[in-house]
């Protein structure tokens, strides 16, 4: 995937030369933004890049990373994700699908704040349901995996363990 080369300038401009695969890794970030992890670049990356690893993915994420043209994006416990909106902005995070959003937020200097602290970059996590979730209703899970929660049996097994062994 070619990136446009107004941006390839850009880029050249600032010092920072891609790499063919970090090229590759930053136009599908550009090219679908619904905030992918990078194992979901990897799998992306693989259809037209077969001998590309996980590896590499990361370490152009990196790269990317540093020189300030991706953002990650953390969602509690969950992987990381990348964001290749370069415009202030927060994140809508969907408690049901775990859909993220990019929110433009125009900041109006309005934070409780004492006058000495200085604002350069403000982001705010906005968490609720995506308008597909709403409408179909869907209550809110938690990103809880399975071996974090015992099952309600499992607990009361423990508890009379418990019990047993005090008395
Ligand atoms: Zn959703
Ligand atoms: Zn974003």
């Amino acid at each position: 995937m070619k990136l446009p080369s107004e941006l390839t300038q850009q880029l050249a401009a600032n010092g920072i030369r891609l790499t063919k695969q970090r090229e590759e890794v930053f136009g599908m970030l550009l090219q679908k933004r619904n905030h992918p992890t990078a194992a979901e670049l990897f799998l992306r990356a693989k259809k037209h890049m077969p001998s590309i690893s996980l590896a590499t993915i990361y370490n152009c994420l990196d790269a990317l990373v540093d020189c300030d043209l991706v953002k990650q994006v953390h969602a509690d416990r969950a992987a990381t994700r990348y964001c290749a909106n370069l415009k202030d902005h927060s994140h809508f995070h969907c408690e049901s699908c775990g859909a993220i959003t990019d929110v433009e937020t125009p900041f109006d200097g309005a934070w409780n704040l004492l006058p000495e602290y200085a604002v350069y970059h403000a982001e705010v996590s906005l968490r609720g349901l995506c308008p597909k979730c709403s409408a179909e209703n869907k209550p809110v899970t938690t990103n809880q995996s399975a071996t974090d929660v015992l099952p309600k049996s499992e607990i009361a097994t423990q508890l009379s363990k418990l019990k047993t062994q005090n008395s």
